[in-house]
Formats: C-alpha cells, structure tokens, sequence
C-alpha cells in the first residue's frame, strides 16, 4: 500500500474510532510501518480530526524525519515493532470498558480477561498484563518487549490497551474486539460465567491460528 493511501486509512480509522466514543479529546495514537519507517499519530492530536499531511514519518530507527511532532507514546509502538517483525501497524487507545478492566484489583497477570467469546480469542489471543508506570517513563518500554513477542495484545495497568496487527485494519479490529470484550467482561463481573475450555481455545487456534 502507498504511503499516501496508509495515511488516508490513518485518519479514516482515527475518525471512525473519535465517532463511536472509542478514544476521547486527544489520547490515543496510531501507528503503521513503511518499508523505511513508520507512520505515527502526531502528539496532542485527536483522532477524529487528523489531517493525513501532517501524520508524523519517523525512520526505521524512530528517528523524527517529517509531519506534526510525534506522540510521546511513540516508544509504546516502536518496543512492538522491533519485537514483533511480522506487525505492520499498532493501535494504543485509553478506551473506557478496557481502562476500567485496567484498574480491577487481582486480575490474574496471565488471563486478565478470561476466554469468554470466540472472536476474543481469535482476534486478541492472550492478552498481556503488565503493572502501572508512569505516562512516557521508559521502564515502560522494557516492560513491554519484554512480553510483545508472544503477545500483540498488551493491557496497561491503570492505563489502556496497545494492540498490534498484520496492518492498521487488523490493528483497529483487535482493538474493538479488545473493547467490546472488557465491557462484556464487565456486565457480567459478579456472575457465574461458562468460560471457553482450554480445548475449546486449542481447537480455535489449530482452525484460524493465534
Ligand atoms: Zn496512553
């Protein structure tokens, strides 16, 4: 896909997801790898009204090259991209039902949203939980490689969701469902739940792998 199309996607997507309540004023970013770099949502911007020239470009080493000055999340999505080879685009939302999730008390680290719908686990898979760090503090970065190889689906405490896709679509989708499923999750907090099996989870993962 062109560059000049990936920026067009950007803003269409960032339009969508400001539209349906998904992130609010000026959180949330989005990002996208180029064969020489990666497209980023400037700092200080809203994704219902951005405009696709000014989309920050860094280089492959996520160097400043041109646009909007970038996010000061963009480290978030660079740890994915260099942990991650085979993702071309990453999603980082402050989404309620997810940062609610976020802040619970005992989740359990491995499963902190339990298996409860199939599209949970084919689209977000096992989602990651790592403890709070203070907004732009690069412990945070480690944190995350540390788990982003075997997980494009991170929960950060006390934070929001970074989830990471074959391309921005993908991306967007995984973090829908992501939502969609905290508040599910949420509803039903209190209730005797019948989760997914963990064969019931193997046998999603041989059909349509994750
Ligand atoms: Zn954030």
């Amino acid at each position: 896909m062109s560059e000049t199309r990936l920026r067009d996607q950007i803003a269409e997507l960032g339009k969508s997801l400001f539209d349906r309540g998904l992130t609010s004023g000026s959180s949330g970013n989005l990002s996208a790898r180029l064969a020489d770099g990666y497209l980023l949502t400037p700092t200080n911007s809203c994704l219902g009204r951005l405009d696709p020239a000014r989309i920050t470009k860094l280089d492959v080493h996520g160097n400043y090259v041109s646009g909007d000055r970038p996010s000061k999340e963009a480290f978030l999505h660079l740890s994915m991209y260099d942990e991650r080879p085979s993702s071309g685009a990453v999603a980082h939302l402050h989404s309620t039902h997810a940062v609610a999730v976020s802040v619970l008390e005992g989740l359990d680290p491995d499963t902190p949203i339990p298996p409860i719908t199939a599209y949970y686990v084919m689209r977000v898979g096992r989602l990651a939980l790592l403890p709070y760090f203070p907004p732009g503090d690069l412990q945070l970065a480690g944190a995350v490689r540390e788990v982003a190889s075997k997980h494009h689906a991170i929960l950060l405490a006390n934070h929001g969701p970074v989830v990471a896709g074959a391309d921005i679509e993908a991306a967007v989708y995984a973090m829908e469902e992501l939502e969609e499923t905290a508040r599910i999750f949420l509803l039903l907090r209190g209730e005797k739940l019948r989760l997914l099996s963990q064969a019931d989870v193997a046998e999603l993962q041989r059909r349509f792998g994750g």
